[in-house]
């Protein structure tokens, strides 16, 4: 690596609205704004880092003084003393602000006292700040004052990436601008683009684990392509990105979910050490994890939401998640999903996070709460054979042949809003196979509507609910119970003791 080298985020910085990257909507709007004369006064950008906020404050700076035409352009030549001074950060016109380092009244209220003077070289005064959300409320104040009457000749294009921060008072003064998460798709092409131009080597299986950990921020992906091209000496591939993430393979983690759902509490914990031998990041194989979850989620048969393009798992890859879903219900998903999202601190402040990984492995398992994999090879072929485990448990063995046994699944499941709904509402008429009559004296149509998917992802199977119009005066669950604690001699003889005492409510167990 030679001594000048610059790093990429800065060496391919977007100078024009056209070389940005993945802001097509705002490249449009402004672009249009410059092009009729209607230029704000104030602007704002907001987006996570890395989307091209600076830039985009850079090139307006630009577009405003730019000396290629009588007035603002929408496309700056990029050549003039203006242009070079701005994108050099040297523009005596264009004054960038770090909020963060400027959060004091007395720095702002200098710094604003030098608005009233006419620009020197420029058409306009533009003041960038960046990370406006961290002036302190004076600070605040003081640019408020400015912005309530700016001078002619000033405008301010604050920038922000907690855009929540910024008083609505400053908001609204400001034109807004979004600056949105770039897609793995444009990353890419950009990142192979750089390549080229670099001439190093960059696999497309490398660019899409890049463009991913990128999470939408040009910056972040190229400072990963910085490093993985020093790494490598310019031959980056995938094996060296996942080296370099200490990620492990997808194929991988789908594995190991198979496992974990299968219920084999041993295989799970020999995978789980193997893994993290390999050397991957546990906080990274959690976040994996939490991924598969949510495409599984996503992919599972009960919503019905059909396979989106960004998934980013294999044809192969999406055959096995579709396998395991068959076996596994919505609401294993969901609660699995929680047991994560609750582990992420954990791992986080643990100070041996080996532990606390094998800890939340041993509390997914209880979750999926699977039989023993000898129990279910008996009950089922195994389709493939590189298929270890078969997942979830055959619902064969929930029967639902009474109210009771209804109420006592939505107990158990933890439905409450049904359980209640149902145990309070409900008089049910007959349940016969896999048909339920009822009345419903609350007659709530949601209810059938939540009843039915809920009885599908449990059991599997498709549910006739059958409402009747009129009662047949059946007991609800609640009467039910109250009546067979009525009956009970011990509680009967409670009663008989207080002149008109009532049951209000029952504990049960
Ligand atoms: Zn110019």
């Amino acid at each position: 690596m030679d001594t000048n080298y610059t790093v990429l985020a800065r060496k391919y910085r977007s100078q024009d609205f056209q070389s940005l990257i993945g802001q097509d909507v705002l490249v449009k709007t402004l672009t249009t704004a410059i092009k009729t004369g209607r230029i704000a006064h104030a602007y704002i950008f907001t987006g996570i880092r890395g989307t091209g906020k600076t830039s985009t404050a850079r090139i307006l700076a630009k577009a405003l003084n730019c000396l290629s035409s009588d007035g603002p352009t929408a496309t700056p030549c990029g050549t003039c003393e203006n242009c070079r001074a701005i994108a050099a950060g040297q523009h005596i016109d264009v004054l960038e602000i770090d909020a963060a380092s400027h959060t004091g009244v007395d720095n702002m209220r200098e710094i604003l006292d030098a608005a009233q003077y006419r620009p020197t070289n420029g058409r306009y005064k533009v003041y960038i700040i960046d990370e406006v959300h961290m002036l302190s409320t004076s600070a605040f104040n003081a640019l408020l004052k400015t912005l309530e009457e700016p001078p002619a000749h000033v405008i301010f294009i604050l920038a922000t990436t907690e855009i929540r921060k910024v008083p609505v008072t400053i908001l609204s003064r400001c034109q807004r601008f979004d600056l949105v998460r770039v897609p793995v798709e444009t990353l890419k092409k950009h990142f192979a683009w750089i390549a080229e131009q670099e001439k190093v080597e960059l696999t497309d299986a490398a660019n899409e684990l890049l463009a991913r950990a990128a999470d939408g921020s040009v910056r972040d992906g190229l400072s990963l392509l910085d490093q993985a091209i020093a790494q490598t000496g310019g031959h980056v591939d995938e094996t060296a990105v996942m080296d370099m993430l200490k990620r492990a393979d997808r194929g991988v983690v789908v594995d190991f979910m198979q496992t974990i759902l299968s219920g084999n509490v041993a295989t799970a914990m020999a995978k789980a050490d193997e893994i993290y031998t390999n050397g991957a990041d546990l906080t990274m194989l959690l976040t994996d994890m939490m991924e598969w979850t949510h495409w599984a989620t996503r992919m599972h048969p009960v919503l019905h939401i059909g396979e989106s393009d960004n998934i980013p798992y294999t044809a192969d890859q999406r055959a096995r998640i579709n396998e395991i879903n068959k076996h596994v219900s919505l609401n294993t998903l969901s609660r699995i999903w929680q047991v994560m999202v609750a582990s992420v601190p954990e791992m986080a402040a643990a100070t041996n996070q080996k532990q606390c990984f094998d800890m939340l492995i041993i509390r997914l398992m209880h979750i999926a709460d699977m039989p023993p994999i000898s129990e279910m090879v008996k009950n089922e072929k195994v389709s493939t054979p590189n298929v270890a485990a078969p997942v979830a448990p055959k619902p064969a063995s929930i029967e639902i042949k009474t109210a009771n046994d209804l109420a006592d699944l939505l107990k158990d499941a933890r439905e409450i809003m049904l359980y209640s709904y149902f145990t309070k509402n409900i008089e049910v008429s007959s349940i016969t196979g896999k048909c339920i009559s009822y009345f419903d004296r609350g007659n709530d149509p949601e209810f059938q509507k939540k009843l039915v998917v809920w009885l599908k992802d449990k059991t599997n199977d498709n549910w006739e609910l059958n409402k009747i119009e009129e009662s047949h005066q059946n007991q609800t669950v609640r009467e039910q119970i109250e009546t067979d604690v009525e009956s009970d001699p011990m509680v009967a003889d409670a009663m008989s003791l207080f002149e008109g005492a009532e049951i209000v409510g029952i504990s049960k167990q």
